[in-house]
């Protein structure tokens, strides 16, 4: 089956055909750094690394290019509130770049855990300033642009079909509009550049034709994604809140400015981890992060198993015992595929019916149900190899062997013991060994030194 993905822009399923043979440009919108990326956040960026892994499974190279936000993200997306860098910033009391570099390093030790792969370019907002700030002199030369008390916005009246991706009814918003316009001529009029304001009340601002401020958070998506990836490209990828306003602006000011249609063929849109009826969101309250779970004794690869469970399409509820669940059937899978021995054999009728699930838009619950089949399939040969195959999709080391730990008290004793058999103190040695022994830990010397196994 070839791949098809549900595209939000056409609303159905379709099949896939990059705009070059094989390769995919692929943008994903990125995290805003001003705090840690929760388990909801990154349900978001285990489904585009699944898409990446399948579409590398099916032979393309893919070019994948994520933005940092490191500034304009304000607290409502619809251009008023706090930027939420400069809030954290002052609640810190600390440089905004400090709290950008702390938030994604921590973002990309989870990424690592969860075995999300990096993306082959991370750029930050505050790095592409003038870039922004170009590609808004090509919509103002374009006669799109208007400049109001705080800063300049784009005309969303001029674009013929402003919000299709959303399918926004634009009249009947503005009909039925309660939404303070203040200098904005329409509703969906939205802030390419915002002014500072008064003189020392911002710490990140830089120099413009039109003053000294910031950008906007839309037009830092359009600009990063099209230096890297060409003025037109094959996939976008975000959270679905993004379709309404984020995306639709980013497709209209990038449209407007490149004269390309479509700017991106595929838009993909990831749905959320609920927790308690809603999305689970810093807003909202209760949210945790990858660290939390280690803490409470969860593997991050038993998340992302919970994860896999459920199409990027359809919400997931997230609750302990959902996730005690998944940690349950993760070791379980992972006991049964360790008995395995290579019979020099590949399954291939459990691999077609895996790479169709994979195909029918990313059908994760699907293929695992494969997996589970071909697992308690008793006639089944070659399971080794096919499930070493699936695993460049799950990337859910199925097969890499428990790494034991290692208490602190524990490599004490195997370090002494190797100082005494160093110093040829035999004796000592062959006695450390017994006291291992008997809290349940073996030693084995190899030539590369000692290893630690549990009995
Ligand atoms: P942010 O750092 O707020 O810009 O969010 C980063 C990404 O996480 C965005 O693509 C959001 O759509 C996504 N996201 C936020 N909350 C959730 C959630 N509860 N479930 C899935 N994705 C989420
Ligand atoms: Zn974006």
């Amino acid at each position: 089956m070839k791949l098809h993905l549900h595209n939000t822009l056409s609303g159905k399923k379709e099949e896939f055909v990059p705009l070059h043979d094989k390769e995919v440009g692929l943008y994903s919108c990125g995290p805003t750094v001003y705090w840690y990326q929760h388990i909801g956040n990154l349900r978001s960026y285990i489904f585009v690394d699944i898409l990446k892994r399948v579409l590398k499974y099916d032979g393309y190279a893919v070019k994948h290019v994520m933005n940092v936000t490191d500034v304009g993200h304000l607290t409502s997306d619809a251009d008023t509130g706090e930027d939420k860098m400069e809030k954290a910033a002052a609640q810190e009391g600390k440089k905004a770049e400090d709290i950008a570099n702390y938030y994604l390093n921590i973002f990309k030790d989870d990424f690592h855990k969860l075995n999300i792969s990096e993306p082959d370019i991370w750029c930050k907002a505050t790095e592409h300033i003038q870039e922004q700030v170009e590609m808004i002199k090509i919509l103002e030369a374009k006669g799109l642009t208007y400049k109001t008390n705080d800063g300049i916005y784009f005309d969303t009246s001029k674009i013929d079909d402003y919000g299709k991706l959303a399918r926004l009814h634009i009249e009947d918003m503005e009909a039925g509009a309660r939404v303070e316009l203040g200098e904005k001529k329409n509703k969906t009029d939205f802030a390419l550049w915002k002014f500072s304001g008064e003189k020392g009340r911002r710490l990140q601002e830089w120099g413009s034709p039109w003053g000294v401020g910031f950008p906007g958070w839309h037009i830092e998506c359009s600009t990063m994604a099209s230096k890297y990836l060409g003025e037109q490209f094959d996939v976008h990828t975000g959270g679905k809140e993004h379709v309404p306003v984020h995306h639709t602006n980013e497709i209209a000011q990038s449209e407007a400015a490149f004269g390309k249609k479509p700017w991106v063929k595929y838009w993909l849109h990831g749905e959320w981890l609920m927790f308690k009826d809603g999305k689970m969101s810093k807003s909202a309250g209760e949210i945790y992060t990858v660290a939390e779970l280690e803490k409470r004794g969860f593997s991050p690869l038993a998340y992302r198993y919970f994860c896999l469970g459920a199409h990027y399409k359809k919400p997931l509820n997230f609750d302990w015992e959902a996730l005690t669940n998944a940690q349950n059937a993760y070791d379980r899978l992972k006991n049964i595929i360790a008995e395995f021995k290579d019979d020099g054999q590949t399954n291939e009728q459990y691999l077609t019916a895996f790479a169709d699930a994979i195909n029918d838009d990313l059908d994760m619950p699907g293929a695992l149900a494969i997996l589970w089949e071909m697992l308690r399939d008793q006639r089944a040969e070659g399971k080794l190899r096919a499930v070493r195959k699936m695993e460049e999709i799950f990337g859910l080391d199925l097969l890499k062997k428990e790494n034991v730990e290692i208490p602190a008290e524990i490599k004490k004793l195997a370090a002494e013991r190797e100082t005494a058999r160093q110093s040829k103190d035999w004796a000592k040695a062959d006695e450390l060994r017994k006291v291992l022994e008997e809290k349940g830990f073996l030693i084995k010397d190899t030539p590369e030194g000692f290893e630690i196994t549990k009995t």
